[in-house]
């Protein structure tokens, strides 16, 4: 039961890391799925955009009447290929 080997995964429906509480993805996720989708930079990023949606579906419920966040940067923007 290492606390190090416990994957960085979200807690639904609030999407903060179970393990440290950010955000999710927070640096140990966005790290751990760039190097598990390496070499495959497309798959990632259709990945997150699922998630995305869920994301925003779920945080919208948790907060009716708020405007509902934009989440491109959190999830998307960060993954994007470089150069
Ligand atoms: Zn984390």
């Amino acid at each position: 039961m290492s606390r190090a080997a416990r994957p960085h995964l979200p807690v639904r429906p609030i999407w903060l890391c179970r393990v440290c509480g950010h955000p999710w993805p927070c640096g140990m996720a966005r790290l751990s799925l760039l190097t598990e989708y390496r070499g495959n930079r497309t798959a990632l990023l259709i990945y997150l955009a699922t998630l995305k949606v869920e994301a925003a579906t779920q945080l919208a419920a948790l907060t009716p009447g708020a405007p509902p966040t934009d989440l491109t940067d959190r999830f998307l923007s960060w993954a994007r290929a470089r150069g």
